[in-house]
């Protein structure tokens, strides 16, 4: 394939990419934007395997490649429960970071040694900043992962000064930078292989910190941050990918990269804004809180339950309802019943809306898919900022599977690791049910003091179960 031709195609992937981000900005239209990503991609990879121009034997070896990982990504996608989707993307955003290390590695090793001074300074640039954001990258999704896997602990990992750790691995960094474009041996061409033993040792030194610096970033970060940390490691899954695409003189892979990276960079502030977070301090790892902040699991007092059958007569008796879903709905699968529920309220002439928390469930707009899918209409769902101040002129709330959103310690505890996020103040309807299966805390750890409110009443068991039976009495 002429390079012309490659050319033509990667603008009009690119093309294809933007039509894909501005798609899935809202919900009517996410599904055509999926549909401009999935061209753009198979455009893509068509392009830049035909503009390869390799031999027969190297091609053998990229379509198998592309086949082994094409069968393993559609294996996974087809297998992935929507609850186990933030740690499959969590999961392909540590892959970016480890093919922007091996890239890098890569470039360095077999350089083009016709390069003058400047362009080698640039080359080994961008090669140390490729391998630095892809090993933060790789080990900070790691962490992300098992985070939200629950096979590490969703608390922050707090070390004595851990910030000044934070601080003196990026100026370590800094240094190696230095010492790996150091002139004298980048002026010399022959230096330029594994031989050039300082240079290869600086890089290695830095791999191993930034894997370190992404690990401990990660883990510094509280369960009610980690929403903001998962777009954040998108963002920098796609300046990684940039300076892949930098390394490897691929013209595509820097605009997909940037277009990553920034769309993540502008979700995370987006993210933060909404859960009145700074910015810099989650990127930080945490920087700039006190670090005083503590969870607890105990019961701060009695609390009462209520059955299927009574739910429904309180929801016969109600004017207004609103719904506020959470994790447990998407665990549970309950969206079904819950449109039904919805439907029939609706039947009966009774005002039913949902809330929306910007970080229920566990990957944003988790539960506007989940509600989409089961046909709720898009008019009767609405953000937090649109229906906070309607809940003290509301009958009923059905908190399903809610639990840190609709939590009233982010408001009146400033020790709790949620506080000052804005939660959905269910507490001030006249009659509040929550569905869960026990008294355990939410994602970030924390006892919910709403359970114990007046008017809170508690329906055990899952949340399917219980929503299918209210659906029986209706
Ligand atoms: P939470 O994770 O705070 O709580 C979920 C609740 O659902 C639990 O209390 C659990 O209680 C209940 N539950 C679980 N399974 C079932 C079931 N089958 N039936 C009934 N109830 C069930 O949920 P929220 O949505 O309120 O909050 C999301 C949390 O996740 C926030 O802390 C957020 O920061 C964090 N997060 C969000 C991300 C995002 O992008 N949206 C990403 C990463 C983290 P029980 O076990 O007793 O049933």
């Amino acid at each position: 394939m002429s390079q012309g031709l490659v050319t033509a195609a990667y603008i009009v992937a690119a093309i294809l990419f933007i039509c894909s981000l501005a798609g899935l900005s809202q919900h009517s239209t996410s599904m055509r934007g999926n549909f401009f990503g999935i061209i753009g991609m198979t455009l893509a990879l068509l392009a830049t395997v035909a503009g390869l121009g390799a031999s027969a034997e190297m091609m053998t070896r990229v379509a198998a490649a592309m086949a082994i990982g094409g069968a393993i990504g559609v294996y996974l996608a087809r297998k992935v429960e929507m609850t186990g989707m933030p740690e499959l993307v969590a999961m392909l955003h540590s892959f970016v970071g480890l093919a922007a290390v091996l890239v890098g590695f890569n470039s360095y090793l077999h350089h083009d040694t016709d390069m003058d001074a400047v362009m080698v300074n640039i080359h080994l640039t961008e090669v140390f900043l490729g391998i630095f954001i892809g090993a933060i990258t790789f080990t900070g999704s790691i962490v992300a992962f098992g985070k939200l896997r629950g096979i590490f602990s969703s608390k922050p990992l707090s070390l004595p000064q851990r910030h000044k750790l934070n601080m003196l691995a990026l100026l370590l960094s800094l240094l190696l930078l230095a010492v790996f474009i150091n002139p004298e041996m980048v002026s010399l061409p022959a230096n330029l292989t594994p031989t050039a033993g300082t240079q290869l040792l600086a890089l290695l030194v830095m791999t191993l910190i930034a894997l370190a610096f992404g690990w401990h970033l990660v883990a510094s970060i509280g369960g009610a941050d980690m929403p903001v940390v998962i777009s954040m490691l998108n963002s920098y899954s796609g300046w990684a990918a940039a300076a892949a695409g930098f390394m490897l003189n691929n013209d595509l892979l820097i605009v997909t990269g940037a277009l990553v990276g920034s769309s993540g960079a502008i979700l995370s502030y987006i993210m933060c804004k909404a859960m009145n977070r700074s910015f810099i301090s989650v990127i930080a790892g945490g920087f700039g809180t006190d670090g005083a902040a503590s969870a607890t699991a105990e019961e701060v007092g009695e609390y009462r339950e209520i059955t299927a059958e009574e739910t429904a007569e309180l929801l016969k008796n109600s004017e207004s309802v609103i719904i506020t879903p959470g994790y447990g709905m998407a665990v549970a699968q309950a969206q079904y019943p819950v449109a039904d529920i919805t439907k029939k309220l609706r039947e009966r002439g009774v005002k039913v809306r949902f809330g929306i928390h910007p970080v229920a469930g566990r990957l944003p707009g988790h539960m506007n898919v989940l509600l989409a899918e089961a046909k709720v209409p898009y008019d009767v769902v609405l953000e937090l900022d649109e229906i906070n101040d309607d809940f003290s002129a509301t009958d009923t709330v059905l908190v399903i599977g809610a639990n840190d959103t609709v939590n009233p310690a982010a408001l009146e505890d400033p020790h709790s690791p949620i506080a000052g996020m804005p939660v959905l103040e269910v507490w001030k309807a006249q009659n509040v049910v929550v569905f869960k299966r026990s008294m355990n805390t939410g994602y970030a750890g924390v006892q919910n003091p709403l359970f114990f409110k007046e008017n809170t009443q508690m329906l055990f068991g899952d949340a399917k179960a219980s929503v299918e039976a209210i659906l029986k009495y209706l």
